[in-house]
């Protein structure tokens, strides 16, 4: 790789080895910030997944990953962070032009990638058991059990992070893994293979190969040999893969969208929302399932709040990520199309465009203008629905009851946020949000070890966090009779 170049044909790494599609087939992958081909991809199909599902279940029938002191698995793991890591320039580069972030933020994916496999490293021998007593003749114990085959399907926003935190939880808890990556954003998932490989990490416990959701993900979902799913993505390729996994019984892992709300209580303090609204409605372009696309402000400071935000808005500059702008594209003309139909639509239901609301004219690539709309009512669209793009719909609130009502009047209850300089104000509402996390004057607060995850159609199931190795294990419960004598008394 040299300057901005990057390899341009990327093969699947199934079973220790990189190949190419069984049937040759290949997925062209565009730059979303100059609408160019810069790589292709082997695009995975039934055999290849047939053949990364076979050697994931030999390992796992093999034990390695089991029969290990969990000290050492952890130290695997903690190799595969160190590799992470130390290929982090490359990674960022590579994201920066196959997905559209800003060179930094690909960046910090790339950190955050490692800091799963190191955070997790430090679990395995953490993971433990407990003692049950049953009465004198009797020892019980429970064992938290790996499932098996891990199937994995990450979505186009944040590949790498996504695969990191799943990929790592499975083999801290002895699982292992087959990992769909997405098939507009899916090089950055390729070097968590290239960082295994340099690990050491034995054949067939994580393989990663890319194909079309329809195709290859649907194959893998259903396929007769996993154990175990984990699933990030949109609510309607939720419940799809959810039906699969019925027909057989499957445990899923589910984190899917969000229309999630920060509250603005009148003693907020109003370059704090600022700031942490610009962050988390324009980050990443607003493509993150737990942007904050709502904002509910109290009408005393409403108007002050929208013109802060009106101003930050319109200062952000917009290109390449590898340019060093704060705003990248959106990662295809299709999403592009989406994210200004929801602003139209917005628009002709009566709210009010204060900046934005349109794509940016004449650029080669996906770029749209940074959005706000106010004058948002719980009935439109752009209030109910996850756009993911840079577009934040304001609605007004006077009594604080009908602020909580309105952040949880949508299907989705993935986060949640309370801006106020009172402790009570914050506990008083971060008790009533529906919402698996809540931040506190601050979107996006926590980080890889605060448990992630949603409610309602937002999904279940937790990842991040040490709450997540919970949905990585079974529980086996070991009922042991010692003696038939009474106590247990040894014989002569
Ligand atoms: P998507 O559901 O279209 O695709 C996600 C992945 O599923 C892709 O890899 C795709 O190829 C695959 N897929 C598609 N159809 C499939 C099928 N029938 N069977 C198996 N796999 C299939 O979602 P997307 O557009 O890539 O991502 C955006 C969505 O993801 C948004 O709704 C966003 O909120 C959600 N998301 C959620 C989280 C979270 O942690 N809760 C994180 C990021 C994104």
């Amino acid at each position: 790789m040299t300057g901005s170049k990057i390899k341009t044909y990327w093969q699947n790494y199934i079973d220790g080895a990189w190949r190419d599609a069984a049937d040759g087939g290949r997925i062209a992958i565009e730059n979303p910030a100059t609408a160019e081909t810069i790589a292709e991809v082997a695009r995975g199909g039934r055999a290849d997944v047939d053949a990364a599902v076979a050697a994931a279940r030999a390992r796992f029938m093999a034990r390695t990953l089991i029969d290990m002191r969990p000290m050492a698995r952890g130290r695997l793991l903690l190799e595969i962070g160190r590799h992470m890591e130390a290929l982090a320039d490359e990674i960022a580069l590579v994201e920066c032009l196959d997905n559209g972030k800003t060179l930094a933020a690909a960046r910090n994916e790339a950190m955050a990638a490692s800091r799963y496999f190191t955070y997790y490293g430090g679990a395995t021998d953490k993971l433990e058991g407990r003692m049950i007593p049953l009465g004198a003749g009797y020892v019980d114990y429970t064992v938290p059990a790996p499932f098996g085959v891990s199937a994995q399907v990450v979505p186009w926003n944040f590949p790498l992070q996504i695969a990191a935190r799943s990929v790592a939880c499975a083999l801290a808890t002895g699982n292992c893994v087959v990992l769909k990556s997405p098939e507009l954003s899916p090089l950055s998932c390729y070097y968590i293979a290239e960082a295994c490989a340099r690990a050491g990490v034995p054949p067939g416990a994580v393989n990663i190969l890319c194909g079309y959701g329809h195709d290859c993900g649907a194959w893998l979902v259903a396929h007769p040999d996993i154990d175990h799913i984990v699933f990030t993505g949109s609510v309607r390729t939720g419940q799809s893969i959810l039906r699969a996994a019925a027909e057989r019984v499957i445990p899923c892992v589910m984190e899917l969208g969000g229309k999630s709300a920060g509250i603005v209580f009148p003693d907020a303090d109003l370059d704090q929302v600022t700031a942490s609204t610009a962050a988390g409605i324009f980050s990443n372009a607003g493509q993150v399932c737990s942007a904050q696309s709502r904002l509910i402000v109290h009408r005393k400071v409403h108007d002050q709040v929208i013109e802060r935000i009106r101003a930050k808005a319109a200062s952000l500059s917009i290109g390449p990520g590898i340019e060093g702008k704060d705003l990248g594209p959106l990662i295809s003309a299709g999403q592009l199309d989406k994210v200004e139909g929801y602003c139209l639509a917005a628009g002709q239901q009566g709210a009010t465009a204060v900046t934005g609301g349109r794509r940016v004219d004449g650029a080669r690539g996906h770029f749209m203008q940074p959005t706000v709309f106010a004058g948002v009512m719980p009935d439109m669209t752009i209030a109910r629905e996850e756009v993911f793009g840079p577009v934040l719909a304001v609605q007004a609130f006077d009594e604080p009851e009908e602020a909580i009502e309105l952040a949880n009047g949508t299907e989705y209850g993935l986060c949640a946020g309370v801006y106020t300089k009172d402790l009570r104000t914050a506990h008083w509402a971060a008790d009533r949000l529906v919402a698996g996390q809540v931040f506190v004057n601050e979107w996006f607060a926590g980080g890889v070890e605060t448990p992630f995850g949603g409610t309602k159609r937002s999904g279940y199931g937790r990842e991040k966090g040490q709450e997540a190795l919970l949905n990585y294990v079974q529980t086996k419960n070991v009922g042991i009779r010692l003696d038939a004598g009474a106590g247990g008394r040894p014989g002569g």
